[in-house]
């Protein structure tokens, strides 16, 4: 033990460590924690990277990310979008499989694993829609799969929409595997027979995206979710509630010991409707913005601890593709990897959100759900992934600076405070001062499930 020479030395650190900030060196061998304490306890390093009283967080883990790539490239790829994670201080992200192809089996799981293993920067988990046949859901579970996507929103998967009793039996057989379902909760029924009667009406504007996905639509998907999953022992996960009902019921449903857990985006905190009418077609998303009473109640979640995670919906497009006449063309979904951490140190710094329910929202809790093992922690023994911080860094967002291809934001020329320095990925060096320094597929892929 005493002539050994670890990897990496982090020194003058101050880490969050089980809700303490304390000033430390942090040493880092086979890409885990080894130790943290004093400077002069430590052993050897070969590297040594001076943190110069910068904030160290656990690296950050964003469970809703669409990376895109194969068919949808143009938009997105594994480097860019992983590059965007780096960026923004994430280490680890799950990405959606609304993609082309959909992820929805092993063979598609398989290949989209294959082509990230090769360009990722940080670690990426995959969902899976749900297959054609349930039957499958065990392998796509075997094969590494975090969890299953069930868009409620409109027809991906392979799982009939209209039918309770199919998606009773799908809760039922993801109820015998370790992983849980996260839901996009939006009734389509509802959204279809709205928007066709807009449309008939020539109705192409916000006012009428907004009354199409009207607050009913989520309501009424979370309780027909809640309902037809009642009796199963299948974990639900609600993605990007956006209303006070809807979160209501998902309170409920937690005070009467239901496994189900659920999300929030920086987007539904910080824009409303009003943006939404002021900007137009860029701000167009799924769920829409809401009112302002709406992100109030997201809010009160937030500091009453019933919301469980925040995340990004890092969901790139074109600028072509989000500038639309009419809105019912617009693709919905903006890029957020870049400004979800910048966004939110600066809610810290307004003394809207505490720093340990954003390391709770960004980090414990999205490993816990996703049973992400080894990270969302900064301790001895878990993974190096980490996230040094400038809390004192005063800067306008400037999305022509992204990594990600999408280069707008709704944010953009926003002034925040705290800025992203370094990430750091088991231990390895990847975004120094804004800038990519690791090589594609330094970062690697997880797998979810009891794996
Ligand atoms: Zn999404």
């Amino acid at each position: 033990m005493h002539n050994l020479v670890i990897d990496l030395l982090l020194t003058n650190a101050k880490a969050y460590v089980k809700k303490e900030i304390v000033d430390c060196s942090i040493a880092v061998e086979n890409g885990e924690i080894l130790k943290v304490g004093k400077e002069t306890q430590m052993p050897k390093a070969d590297d040594k990277i001076s943190l110069k009283n910068l904030l160290v967080l656990p690296g950050l883990i964003d469970v809703h990310v669409h990376l895109r790539d194969e068919g949808k490239a143009y938009k997105e790829d594994f480097y860019t979008g992983s590059s965007a994670a780096a960026a923004g201080g994430f280490t680890t992200v799950l990405d959606m499989p609304n993609n082309d192809p959909v992820t929805m089996s092993p063979e598609t799981l398989r290949n989209r694993m294959r082509i990230a293993e090769r360009k990722v920067l940080v670690n990426v988990g995959f969902y899976s829609e749900f297959p054609n046949k349930l039957e499958k859901i065990g392998d796509i579970v075997a094969e590494g799969a975090v969890g299953f996507k069930l868009f409620m929103a409109d027809q991906v998967g392979g799982l009939n929409l209209n039918d309770d009793r199919a998606l009773n039996d799908a809760f039922v057989k993801v109820g015998e595997e370790a992983v849980p379902v996260a839901v996009h909760a939006e009734d389509r029924d509802f959204i279809m027979s709205n928007a066709r009667e807009l449309k008939a009406a020539k109705r192409d504007d916000h006012a009428a995206f907004l009354r199409a996905h009207a607050e009913q639509a989520e309501l009424k998907a979370v309780e027909r979710v809640l309902k037809t999953s009642a009796d199963t022992k299948a974990r639900v996960h609600f993605c990007h509630v956006t209303t006070e009902e809807g979160l209501g019921r998902v309170v409920q449903a937690k005070e009467s010991g239901r496994a189900v857990t659920c999300e929030v985006t920086p987007n539904h905190l910080l824009l409303s409707n009003v943006d939404f009418e002021r900007i137009g077609s860029v701000l167009a998303m799924m769920p829409p913005l809401r009112s302002k009473t709406n992100a109030d109640a997201l809010w009160k979640g937030i500091s009453e601890g019933s919301v469980d995670v925040l995340c990004s919906d890092h969901a790139p497009h074109t600028k072509d593709e989000k500038s639309t006449n009419s809105i019912w063309d617009a693709k919905v979904g903006v890029p957020g990897l870049e400004t979800t951490l910048p966004l939110m140190l600066t809610m810290v710094k307004k003394n809207r959100l505490t720093l340990d329910a954003l390391v709770r929202l960004l980090a414990e809790k999205p490993a816990e759900i996703f049973n992400i093992k080894g990270r969302g922690r900064l301790l001895q023994g878990m993974k190096a992934d980490l996230v040094a911080i400038d809390l004192k860094k005063s800067y306008k967002i400037d999305a022509s600076k992204f990594h990600s291809k999408a280069k707008y934001s709704p944010y953009n020329e926003w002034e925040v405070q705290g800025k992203p320095i370094k990430t750091l990925v088991s231990g390895h060096l990847v975004m120094d001062e804004q800038e990519i320094v690791a090589k594609p597929g330094s970062g690697g892929v997880i797998r979810g499930g009891a794996q």
